[in-house]
């Protein structure tokens, strides 16, 4: 992924990662624009270091409009206590700072979707400069990444830690080790619908331990789920070794996105009326949510039906759809622990 032919990434880090103690800081990257000639995108950064054990990248906003990853992680950069570390944890609670800051998906500047971004270029858009210093500066000091994410205002979820199918099964064996540790209170073997461009291709295509999240959506974050992810991520730095101490593990379902029919997509616009709740199950055949005419009475609804056996692990918000959008993603449940 390294690419010695790409000229310096233009972010300056304000904070030392070789250096102990915490240090609260900035990833700064210059962005000339009209109201500031010489102005500065300051992505807020945290690196908490001490002994010599791993070290731990945490994510949060690589979508803007997700708030878990950034609640737990403003949380944690308050409150980790490096004497309790050993090692290393590099939080940045808002990686899509502008967008976090837009509450959007995408970036405001360039309309970047980060998480499509990777690997990044040093001299593309705003977008892209922050994906290549993660790629060429983050990821390779990390042991272990944790990248949150969660619905946004287009799609809630059930709560789960997910990992993915690797060709190294050693390095996919240690992936759901950690998705484990997390403890939420689902845990995936995801799919994704197109891989490429994302943090977690580029992550595990470095050989590290990655998790991603997904864990509520509907653009905001509730009490629970903000303690499943302070939670999940205080765990993983047990899991780690970086702080003493054994996970606080609770049960998880273990569930699996076996094929593409996992995914339903609105092929019409109109009032979306769900029949089923996140977490309940369905089969195959089984309505799961009707289309109704926006601009008259009369016309026969648009049944959707599930393409297979499962619990409804994702749905569609708010409560219009548009034909392509993604209306429900349903999962198998492997097994319980
Ligand atoms: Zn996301």
């Amino acid at each position: 992924m390294q690419n010695s032919q790409l000229r310096p990434s233009p972010i300056t880090p304000t904070v030392d990662f070789d250096a102990r103690g915490m240090q609260h800081g900035h990833l700064r990257l210059p962005y000339s624009r009209d109201d500031s000639a010489w102005g500065s995108v300051m992505i807020p950064i945290c690196v908490i270091a001490n002994g010599e054990g791993p070290t731990a990248l945490m994510t949060g906003a690589n979508h803007g409009d997700e708030y878990e990853g950034p609640a737990a992680l403003f949380e944690l950069a308050q409150t980790l206590d490096p004497a309790r570390v050993n090692g290393r944890v590099i939080i940045v609670p808002a990686l899509n700072y502008p967008a976090f800051r837009a509450g959007t998906r995408t970036s405001p500047i360039d309309r970047g979707n980060l998480n499509r971004s990777f690997p990044g270029c040093p001299d593309g858009t705003v977008t892209e400069k922050i994906a290549d210093f993660v790629t060429r500066h983050l990821v390779p000091l990390a042991d272990i990444v944790l990248d949150f994410h969660s619905g946004g205002k287009t799609l809630d979820f059930l709560p789960y830690a997910a990992a993915h199918e690797l060709p190294d099964k050693a390095q996919e064996t240690r992936c759901f080790a950690a998705v484990a540790a997390f403890a939420a209170p689902y845990s995936m073997k995801m799919l994704e619908i197109d891989a490429v461009g994302m943090l977690d291709t580029t992550v595990e295509e470095m050989g590290k331990v990655f998790v991603t999240t997904e864990l509520g959506g509907a653009g905001t974050a509730s009490a629970r789920s903000i303690e499943i992810a302070r939670r999940g991520s205080s765990n993983l730095l047990h899991h780690a070794g970086i702080l003493k101490g054994a996970p606080d593990l609770r049960p998880t379902r273990w569930l699996d996105m076996p094929s593409s029919d996992c995914f339903t997509f609105a092929e019409d616009d109109g009032l979306i009326a769900f029949t089923r709740d996140l977490g309940e199950p369905v089969k195959k055949n089984d309505t799961i949510a009707r289309v109704y005419h926006l601009g008259r009475t009369g016309l026969a609804p648009i049944d959707y039906r599930a393409a297979m056996d499962g619990v409804l692990a994702a749905r569609h918000v708010p409560g219009l759809i548009k034909a392509g959008d993604c209306l429900s993603v349903i999962a198998t449940i492997t097994e319980n622990t």
